[in-house]
Parts: C-alpha cells; sequence; structure tokens
C-alpha cells in the first residue's frame, strides 16, 4: 500500500491525483501531518509526503528503524514540481515510485542514489537477490576500485563496469570470501563466508523436489528443505522453484512452502516422473502416487541438463532432492524504431539495460550507446554480415550471456529476429521487443493510408528471385491491397520500383495517392503525397518507404486517407458521411 499524505490544498489536490491513477495501491491518510506520517509508516510499504522535504526528514526521523525494513519515501513539493526519491531508493522502491509519480503529476524525478546516477548497475539492480557487503562493494564499483568478480557459471547479468574483473577461482577460494583484502562480487548459490568486503548475488539456480503424505504440515516441508540445503552448503536465496508430482499439486503444506520461498510450484504427470532416472527409487510412492522417485525425479524433471546436488531426504511425511539448474542464457531480440528517440519504447530500452553484449550493425550501436549500462560488450560489424551477426547473438547467449541484438525498426521485420532465431535452440530464453516499423512510422507521417488491408513487399531482389517479387507485387495488385514496398531502390537497383509500380498501374488509376516518406522519424525526415502517375523516383533511395494507396485511398487536405471501408468509392468525402456507414463499426 502507498500512503498519501498532504497538509495543504494543493497537496491535497496531488493526493487526489495519485488516488485516482492507482485506486487500489494508495490510501489517503487525513490529519494533522504529524500523526498521519506515523500512522502511514507503520501501516505502508511506501509514502508519498506532499510536503517539503525538511520538514518529512524532522517527522520520519525518530521513525526509521533500517533499509530493510523501513518504508520508501517520496517528497513532492507544492507545485508538483519534484518527486525526490528520500529513503529506499532500491530496496524501499522510491526511485521508481519518484518516477511513477512523475508520469502521473508531469513533474520530475529526483533520484541521488549513486548508483542511478551514473548509469552503473547498482548491485540490487542486477535482478538477482544480493547480500553480504553491499554498500561497500556498490562504493568499490563507483570509485572504480578493482573488484573481482567470482561466478560458479556464466549468468546473464547485466554488464559490469570495466573494473570488475572475471578472476578464477582456485580451489582455496571456492569456500572463501574476497580474499587478500580486495573487493569481490560472488555469483554463487553456496554460502560463504563473509568478509566485509564480499558481496554475494544468487543466481535463481537450484529447484527443490518435493514429496509428501496427506496433512503433512507446512512447518515439517519448510524445515526439511530448510536442512538440505544448509546441509548442503546452499543458499535458500538461490531457490528458483520447488517440483513435485501433479496429484499434491494441492497438497497444503507442499503449496505453503512454495508460497514460503516466494517461488512458483512446478508439478509434472506420474508417468513423467516415472520415466526419469533416479538415485533413490523406492516402492511407497509407486503405490501411493504411481512414480518410484516425486521428489529427486521431480527436482530433475525440472532441471534438463542439470545435477542433482542433493539425494532424497526423509522427514517423517516428507522427501526433499535438489537439482541445480543449468545456467541458460538470454537473447533479446530488440527493435529500435525507425530512429527517433522516443519512438524507441521504454521495453527496448530496459532490454539494452538488461544485457551484457549488444550485437548489431554499427549505425544501430551509434544510436543506443548511451542508453547502455558501462561496461557493455559491443560486437559491431558492418553491413550485409547479416548471418554472422546472428550467429554470433546466438552463440554468446548459448554461452550464458544477456544479449540484446538490434535492429531498426521491429527487429523481426526484413532483419536479424528470423536468422537468429533459425540457429537459436531451446537451450536459450529468447525475448523480443517490437518496435514501431518504417511502415507505420511513414503511415504517421503521411496521414492514414493504412486504414484497410495492406501489405509490405521488399522490392531487394538480391536474395529474393525478382520473378517471387514481381508475383507478389501483382497479387497485391489484384487484391487491391494497399503497398508499402522495402528497399525500394538503390544505385545499383533502379529498375525495380517502376516495374513494381506498373504493375500496379494495371489495376489503379494513375491519380492513385502515393507516399514517400525518406528518413521517418529522423532529423532530415522528408515526405511527400503524390499519385502513381507523378512519382518521381529519383526521389526515393534505400531510406525511403513508398506507401501505394488502394482504389479507395483519397489525398484528403495534402494527407493520404484509406478509408476503413469501400464507401468512398460510390460515395467521395464531402458527398455524404463515411462514418457509420462503413460495415466495421465494431472494431473501432
Ligand atoms: N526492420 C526494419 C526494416 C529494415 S529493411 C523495419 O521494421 O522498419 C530496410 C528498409 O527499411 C530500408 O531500405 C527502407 O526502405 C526502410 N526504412 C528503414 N528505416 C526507415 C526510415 N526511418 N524511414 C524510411 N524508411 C526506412
Amino acid at each position: 500500500m502507498i500512503g498519501l499524505i498532504s497538509a495543504t490544498r494543493a497537496g491535497e489536490r496531488g493526493c487526489e491525483r495519485l488516488a485516482a491513477a492507482w485506486p487500489d495501491r494508495t490510501r489517503v491518510y487525513a490529519g494533522p501531518v504529524g500523526e498521519a506520517v506515523q500512522r502511514a509508516f507503520a501501516e505502508c510499504e511506501q509514502l508519498v509526503c506532499f510536503l517539503a522535504t525538511g520538514a518529512v526528514v524532522r517527522l520520519l526521523a525518530p521513525l526509521l528503524r533500517g533499509k530493510d525494513t523501513d518504508p520508501g519515501i517520496v517528497t513532492v513539493d507544492e507545485a508538483h514540481r519534484h518527486a525526490v526519491a528520500l529513503l529506499g531508493g532500491h530496496g524501499g522502491g522510491a526511485n521508481a515510485l519518484a518516477g511513477a509519480v512523475c508520469e502521473v503529476l508531469g513533474s520530475v524525478p529526483v533520484v541521488t542514489t549513486a548508483t542511478d546516477a551514473v548509469g552503473t548497475a547498482g548491485l540490487d539492480t542486477l535482478g538477482l537477490p544480493a547480500e553480504g557487503a553491499l554498500a561497500a562493494v556498490s562504493r568499490a564499483l563507483l570509485d572504480g576500485e578493482p573488484v573481482a568478480l567470482r561466478a560458479d557459471a556464466v549468468w546473464p547479468l547485466p554488464a559490469l563496469p570495466a573494473n570488475v574483473r572475471a578472476a578464477e577461482m582456485d580451489g582455496d577460494e571456492r569456500g572463501g570470501g574476497g580474499g587478500g583484502g580486495e573487493f569481490a562480487l560472488r555469483v554463487t548459490d553456496r554460502l560463504v563466508p563473509l568478509d566485509g568486503r564480499t558481496a554475494v548475488l544468487r543466481p535463481a539456480s537450484l529447484v527443490v523436489g518435493v514429496g509428501g503424505s496427506r496433512g503433512v504440515p507446512a512447518e515439517e516441508v519448510r524445515e526439511l528443505i530448510g536442512r538440505s540445503l544448509a546441509d548442503a552448503g546452499l543458499s535458500d536465496r538461490s531457490v528458483a522453484a520447488l517440483a513435485t508430482v501433479a496429484a499434491k499439486a494441492e497438497e497444503p503444506g507442499i503449496v505453503a512452502a512454495a508460497e514460503h520461498f516466494g517461488v512458483p510450484l512446478l508439478t509434472y504427470p506420474a508417468d513423467a516422473l516415472a520415466a526419469i532416472e533416479v538415485p533413490n527409487p523406492s516402492a511407497a510412492p509407486l503405490a501411493a502416487v504411481g512414480t518410484p522417485s516425486v521428489a529427486e525425479a521431480a527436482a530433475l524433471a525440472s532441471a534438463p541438463g542439470g545435477e542433482l546436488l542433493v539425494p532424497k531426504r526423509k522427514s517423517a511425511m516428507a522427501t526433499a532432492a535438489v537439482a541445480r539448474l543449468r545456467p541458460r542464457g538470454r537473447l533479446a531480440v530488440v527493435g529500435l524504431g525507425p530512429g527517433a528517440r522516443d519512438l524507441l519504447t521504454p521495453r527496448a530500452a530496459q532490454e539494452l539495460r538488461r544485457a551484457s553484449v549488444i550485437v548489431g550493425l554499427d549505425q544501430y550501436v551509434d544510436q543506443i550507446r548511451d542508453l547502455l549500462r558501462p561496461g557493455t560488450r559491443l560486437l559491431e560489424s558492418g553491413l550485409g554480415a547479416e548471418e554472422e551477426r546472428a550467429r554470433t547473438a546466438v552463440a554468446e547467449a548459448r554461452e550464458g550471456h544477456a544479449v540484446a541484438l538490434i535492429g531498426s525498426g521491429d527487429a523481426g521485420v526484413y532483419a536479424m529476429a528470423s536468422p537468429a532465431l533459425a540457429e537459436a535452440g531451446a537451450d536459450i530464453d529468447v525475448a523480443g521487443v517490437p518496435g514501431v516499423t518504417a511502415a507505420l512510422a511513414a503511415a504517421a507521417v503521411l496521414g492514414a493510408p493504412l486504414g484497410h488491408d495492406h501489405v509490405s513487399i521488399s522490392l531487394s531482389d538480391l536474395h529474393t528471385p525478382w520473378e517471387v517479387i514481381e508475383r507478389r507485387v501483382r497479387a497485391a495488385a489484384e487484391a487491391d491491397l494497399v503497398v508499402t514496398f522495402y528497399n525500394p531502390r538503390s544505385r545499383g537497383r533502379d529498375w525495380q520500383l517502376p516495374k513494381a509500380l506498373g504493375i500496379l498501374g494495371e489495376h489503379r488509376a494513375p491519380t492513385t495517392p502515393v507516399g514517400v516518406v525518406r528518413a521517418a522519424s529522423r532529423p532530415d525526415e522528408r515526405s511527400a503525397v503524390t499519385t502513381l502517375a507523378t512519382l518521381d523516383v529519383t526521389t526515393v533511395d534505400m531510406v525511403t518507404v513508398v506507401t501505394i494507396g488502394n482504389t479507395a485511398t483519397r489525398e484528403v487536405a495534402g494527407r493520404m486517407v484509406t478509408p476503413r471501408g469501400y464507401r468512398w468509392q460510390a460515395a467521395p468525402p464531402g458527398t455524404e458521411s463515411t462514418e457509420g456507414t462503413t460495415n466495421h463499426q465494431e472494431n473501432q
């Protein structure tokens, strides 16, 4: 719950706007502010105070306990100019809350957490639970002091700055902390002694298989899991999931144990578990649920290619076994949009900062360099090396890295997603981030040319035989589709566009509107609405898309408009309202 507090009318209005934006997550605390702050502090995970920062500091001072438990606090000034992340920037979520408040109120966020301000990964923003000397190691990261990275495996972490150096783990270091007094960052599911200079990130690497008789108490399951992990020297913060047989999917003690660890409960049919070879099969579960192993088999079923670290352990009514997952690399296929920064989606920006390796054409890497975390590895290549780029991206992900493969527009449209995913196996995770395509960006410049059925056709015959392209152009012409030509014309390929326009001209009037957009959304954008008869193809190059209307498309006030129905053919605009007469009203 987010507590909202104010002392003035202006503050009250701010509270109201936030409460209206987030009705289920907010509670307004009225009354004298001193008391209101106290109550909200005790009851809420986060507070937004429309009060002077100084006043809030004084009110909070006696209440503060520690950054693990205190709520995240944001203060907002009377004029709603600034939202200050005052306390609990990361752990309390105040930095993110300040950003969210700004989106509602139109204010500017003030974030002073050092790691956020310099764009470096704060240890607690790497997406993994972190523990140990977080403050000391974060400080060392920022100050550029050497930090030794010791990871049990390659995990798909975001980029770490250059002063973090991978260190070999020899036998001595395996158990120990930083060693030698240097700062160390460990990435491991093992329990390691902490020495004040070592921080530990916990990868989600362990799956605990559990079995239990009907009515097994939650506490017994929890304790057995806790002991199984601790005796094997493993951290419960690395538990990614519990797993069991389908018949136990609703067993309250097992369900409660999964909730306790804050992880999902994976379930498998008995015959799937029965097919898995395990070290300790037994007759009891075979009789009860139809598989000779529940705990070991469920753990292994969840960890393909992984290893069984803790064979079956038993308590009176429960069994547990622990398997370690093989790390999976991550390949994000990220569309950057047509060029303008504000047409690059927030999700794309987030994925770029989630990656430690960027693969892409050099000109696209240049576009987004400033968005990357320091230390991001850039694998840039020139035009034409598509297959190689795709292979490189997949190979890096296969090694366990977090890779972003970037492309302009949408990375799946005449771009890198297909060659990459043709290479990628089931052994890596893939995340696609859609982008605004050139066709869409151009359409927005031209007006509404894509208001009815439309198609994109690439005129590049480098990889596609011209006969195939021509067949598609002809089909689009006959089907009266609005057509957007990609890769329309280059110095060496100048006859294809006139030829394609000729084919469309066999089915459309010479007055059919044609939109030409060059460098859509970029500083040198140029556009024109012309017609099939008057288009000057020399204005078209390889940074251009050409959109040809269908037989119903009209130019209205200099804009290209394709009606949603075909009424305009019968009744041109002005003679009758087209709204309400189309047969697509239900889609509006
Ligand atoms: N993946 C991209 C398309 C890449 S193919 C997308 O989704 O948009 C390259 C072609 O896209 C170029 O030859 C040009 O026809 C078109 N193109 C890319 N960016 C463009 C822009 N900003 N303005 C106009 N056309 C563009």
